[in-house]
């Protein structure tokens, strides 16, 4: 009971510090008069980033905790001393493979299906780090093992490790926002960046970069509806695979066709 209560308020913790990123932020914007929020789809954002965290916590705590078990038990078993730069470490090399994740959910179909929808926003705010998907675990139970497996192997302890990777991912929510432009020099050469997190694909710095449109170009989505944003591009693939009877649309690249 005590541990269904801490975690509810760590939940509601960080609920309550996104909402108030997000007004302080859409202040910010109004002032630097750039684009502010659009208040339906940021409440369709944070609908689908309560359904993601739901699946992802289910994925976690039904599923990594028994097969890092596992997969520790088979592995080097290294008896790894925690130091401050063990820590760093890890958030580093975690942070490459979580780097192979993203490209693998950008180039394979599959994959793409859950990670459209953050993509998919015309905007770019910190709404739009919470619009994730609920079907996060296609993604994460097919290839999310080179998140933690590598880490378990070794013999890590995975609470550290899933700890590290939550850190991980609550860094990339404040480079999801156009109110901060360039940092210093050397924080931009090491960090990742809001003015890097502008601009997809192969590293290009922003200010070669030329006008910045957001969104998605193949199969644009523009409805505020959860189930739409969430499944559409699912319903999509499963129609193209059905009417090309053409399987190999699943692992190809989401723009990919046979002819
Ligand atoms: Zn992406």
């Amino acid at each position: 009971m005590e541990s269904i209560v801490h975690a509810l308020l760590i939940i509601f913790s960080f609920g309550a510090f996104f909402i108030i990123a997000m007004w302080v932020e859409n202040k910010v914007l109004i002032r630097q008069g750039k684009e502010r929020y659009d208040l339906p789809e940021t409440l369709a954002n944070i609908v689908s980033s309560v359904l993601y965290k739901s699946a992802d916590a289910l994925y976690i705590i039904v599923f990594v905790g028994a097969m890092a078990a596992w997969v520790q038990a088979h592995g080097l078993q290294l008896n790894i001393e925690y130091h401050w730069y063990t820590y760093v470490l890890i958030f580093i090399v975690q942070d490459f493979c979580f780097y192979l994740f993203h490209v693998v959910a950008h180039k394979m179909r599959f994959a793409w299906v859950s990670h459209k929808i953050h993509h998919s926003s015309k905007h770019f705010n910190f709404g739009v780090a919470l619009r994730q998907s609920l079907l996060a675990p296609i993604p994460l139970f097919s290839i999310g093992f080179i998140i933690w497996a590598p880490f378990a192997f070794l013999g890590l302890d995975i609470a550290t490790v899933a700890f590290i990777y939550e850190l991980n991912l609550f860094y990339q929510f404040w480079i999801h926002t156009r109110t901060v432009e360039r940092l210093p020099k050397w924080f931009e050469a090491v960090f990742n960046t809001p003015s890097h997190h502008r601009v997809l694909g192969t590293f290009v710095d922003e200010r070669d970069a030329g006008e910045i449109l957001y969104g998605v170009k193949s199969r644009p989505v523009y409805s505020h509806n959860v189930f739409v944003m969430v499944f559409e591009e699912l319903f999509d693939l499963l129609k193209t695979i059905w009417r090309n009877k053409d399987i190999r649309y699943l692992w190809h690249h989401p723009d990919w066709s046979p002819k």
